[in-house]
């Protein structure tokens, strides 16, 4: 395993049905949430989204993660664009870019399976090989973005993060 990152869940809490419903209408729009990123993407209330997408892979008794939930929107969505031979495919149906809104996959095998929603009405995953990469990609945005958040929060006291569900009232 990587020396860096422990890819093991560390008793991690479960989210509220809430919440896993705001990430799933993260999900359902992430087309419309990409669109207009620059709408967004400088509202800290809005980069800090907690998503809960429960990219693990679970064998045996024990479970990794791509990365730990939550994972803020904002450096989700800037991992995806960053690092476009990682996460943009094709769709196999109108060959528009794609930009996948989770990926899950087993560190053992090495397949990651990118969940996209295309335009035109496709939607399924895209089986590609190289979790890890993928994972320390995102924590290394997620890393970097800390210091941002720890800004947001001392700066707006008692100011909890924004939802997915704020956030398409607002577009
Ligand atoms: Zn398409």
């Amino acid at each position: 395993m990587d020396k860096k990152y422990n890819f093991f869940r560390q008793g991690a809490l479960r989210p509220s049905d809430e919440q896993l419903q705001d990430t799933k209408l993260f999900y359902r729009n992430s087309q419309a949430i990409y669109a207009v990123q620059d709408k967004w993407q400088d509202d800290d209330r809005f980069y800090f989204t907690p998503l809960y997408m429960e990219m693990t892979y679970s064998c045996a008794g024990w479970v990794a993660e791509v990365a730990p939930d939550p994972v803020w929107l904002g450096s989700f969505v800037k991992t995806i664009r960053k690092a476009p031979e990682l996460f943009q495919f094709q769709c196999p149906k109108c060959g528009k870019t794609v930009l996948p809104y989770r990926y899950v996959g087993s560190p053992l095998s090495g397949r990651v399976d990118l969940e996209g929603r295309c335009d035109c009405g496709w939607s399924g995953d895209e089986s590609v090989s190289g979790w890890r990469q993928r994972a320390i990609a995102l924590r290394d945005q997620l890393a970097s973005d800390k210091v941002r958040f720890y800004k947001f929060r001392l700066l707006h006291p008692g100011m909890g993060p924004g939802t997915i569900r704020e956030l398409l009232e607002q577009l």
